[in-house]
């Protein structure tokens, strides 16, 4: 049927009040048909033409700075949420809100602020609580008569900065808390993401970032992450005073993704540091399997995303990364950018050239981080993904490009790392042996844990 004659059809049946029902099909048949001739025709011009797919990701929240909830009930003008601490030392505990001044603390202490202006021209340290932070906590210590005696605030997590004042007498040290570092070990097996069976290994979020960056070079932890995945890590525990207080870093670790084992033990020597793998390979290779900060998206992969592969990586010219909007998106390697543009089809795109003949391409960005002629570095942000351009929803869609002709980024052969050589190999070998073995033990005990 020709547009046309439609447009007569419907003018009839306009005019025919007997057929209402009729009538209107064939008005929402007409506005369908030149709806759907408007997008073919939008779709021609295209050079990426994509079928609709909704993407069903849940954004994992990057792990913010503790920030103390307001307490309910407070005036205005300078009130605090005061904690007294009871114990012999009785401190009197403040944390610092949003938008406070240490004028206000004082004032909520009735500590004079005179002596808060003579506290603050005692040393650089003092000087440097001009510098105060939301969730800080200042401590305050009082006489009988509640004159000011003491005050505490914690410069970093190992130092503490004291003000005492004795009569007329006012001074600031500053005095150093014990840290103590463990080695711990754990393992897990991923049921449904990664960040669950982080949790359960008892590692934070920010623990499982780190795993996950050790081997982003050799993983895509967005798209080939399987349920059974295991990983295996040795890391450091920070205790402070006797009380745990961190986790610190990791000494060594195994990923096994899909049957296949990577792993990676730290090492510093000279001015080599980072991890290597076993034969002495740095982890870090000249491109990122993906080029996402996968924060953003694999928490909440589920069982029904988890063979997919067909259905993603699709014979156009690329890969579509489905991710919320704003996720930020990395330089997968270093190199010039080449092309930072706006187009119908690929909105706002950048594309990268890189040493070897390589070109890496990022479309549909919500908005571009970089210019054409910069230099990028590799995990740089350069945008962030959108929907602009012919995208049903916000997505990444990256190619590889290699002379000339596009590869699959998941399975291109990647420029070869050279590994450590000499005496530097040696310390290597040396200092990865004890750690590869225990490694070797977390396996073992692994793989026979699953099989219960
Ligand atoms: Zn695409």
């Amino acid at each position: 049927m020709d547009k046309p004659g439609l447009i007569t059809k419907i003018q009839q049946s306009l005019h025919d009040d007997s057929h209402w029902l009729t009538r209107r099909k064939l008005v929402i048949f007409g506005i369908t048909l030149i709806l759907t001739g408007l997008l073919l025709g939008l779709f021609e011009s295209g050079d990426e033409p994509e079928p609709v797919r909704r993407p069903d990701v849940i954004e994992l929240p990057i792990p913010e700075r503790d920030v103390p909830s307001q307490p309910e009930g407070t005036g205005e003008g300078g009130a605090v949420s005061v904690l007294t601490v009871p114990g012999e030392d009785d401190w009197v505990q403040v944390k610092v809100r949003r938008g406070q001044t240490l004028d206000s603390i004082f004032r909520s202490q009735k500590i004079p602020i005179a002596l808060l202006h003579q506290i603050m021209s005692l040393n650089a340290d003092t000087k440097g609580l001009k510098k105060i932070r939301p969730g800080d906590v200042f401590e305050f210590r009082f006489d009988a008569d509640g004159n000011f005696e003491k005050m505490r605030y914690a410069l970093d997590e190992a130092r503490y900065l004291i003000v005492r004042q004795e009569g007329v007498m006012l001074s600031a040290d500053i005095q150093q808390r014990e840290i103590y570092t463990a080695v711990a070990e754990t393992e897990g097996v991923i049921q449904s993401s990664l960040f669950v069976a982080g949790k359960r290994a008892g590692l934070s979020d920010a623990m499982v970032m780190k795993l996950a960056n050790i081997f982003g070079w050799d993983i895509d932890f967005i798209l080939d992450i399987r349920k059974g995945d295991r990983f295996m890590l040795v890391y450091e525990k920070l205790y402070r005073e006797g009380e745990f207080l961190r986790d610190g870093d990791i000494l060594a670790a195994t990923f096994i993704n899909q049957g296949e084992r990577f792993r990676a033990v730290y090492f510093e020597n000279g001015d080599v540091a980072g991890y290597f793998a076993p034969d002495g390979r740095p982890m870090r290779k000249a491109f990122l399997r993906a080029p996402l900060n996968f924060s953003y998206i694999s928490s909440g992969f589920n069982p029904r995303r988890m063979h997919p592969v067909l259905k993603r990586v699709r014979p156009h010219n690329g890969i579509d990364y489905y991710a919320p909007r704003g996720t930020p998106v990395y330089a997968a390697g270093e190199g010039k950018v080449t092309r930072s543009a706006y187009s119908r089809a690929n909105g706002h795109h950048v594309f990268i050239k890189h040493a070897n003949s390589i070109e890496t391409k990022y479309l549909h960005f919500t908005s571009r981080a970089v210019k054409k002629g910069q230099k990028v570095k590799q995990g740089q942000t350069i945008g962030y993904v959108g929907s602009t351009g012919l995208a049903t929803g916000p997505h990444l869609h990256y190619e590889f490009v290699v002379n000339g002709v596009h590869r699959n980024p998941r399975t291109v052969p990647l420029p070869k790392v050279e590994p450590l050589k000499g005496g530097t190999l040696t310390a290597f070998q040396a200092q990865a042996a004890p750690m590869l073995t225990q490694l070797s033990r977390l396996e073992s005990a692994s793989l026979y844990a699953s099989r219960e």
